[in-house]
């Protein structure tokens, strides 16, 4: 399999019929992240089934998260160490992040 480098990274911004709601930032954010919005609808093999899977790949999590800080912060009007106050840490700039 080629590496995910250019992969277009695909969610959906609404529940649409046959997909699973992801809490783009999880564990103990799992509630701020439904509070703010910051879910994101899958399909099945996008969210937890086989590498390319959210919760399976480290490039596609890290990206989602980065998307919804930026998101955020656009949307309440607040800055990104708001955003780390609030959350705990920045989002990672993904290095793919320039070819997307
Ligand atoms: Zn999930």
């Amino acid at each position: 399999m080629p590496k995910s480098k250019n992969r277009m990274w695909h969610w959906e911004t609404e529940r649409k019929y046959g997909l699973e709601r992801h809490e783009v930032y999880g564990a103990y954010n799992r509630w701020k992240s439904i509070e703010d919005g910051l879910v994101i609808f899958l399909r099945k093999d996008e969210h937890t089934q086989g590498e390319y899977a959210i919760h399976n790949n480290k490039e596609f999590r890290e990206y989602a998260q980065w998307v919804a800080m930026n998101r955020w912060c656009e949307y309440y009007h607040k800055t990104k160490e708001d955003f780390r106050k609030r959350y705990g840490f920045y989002a990672v700039e993904p290095k793919e992040n320039e070819n997307v």
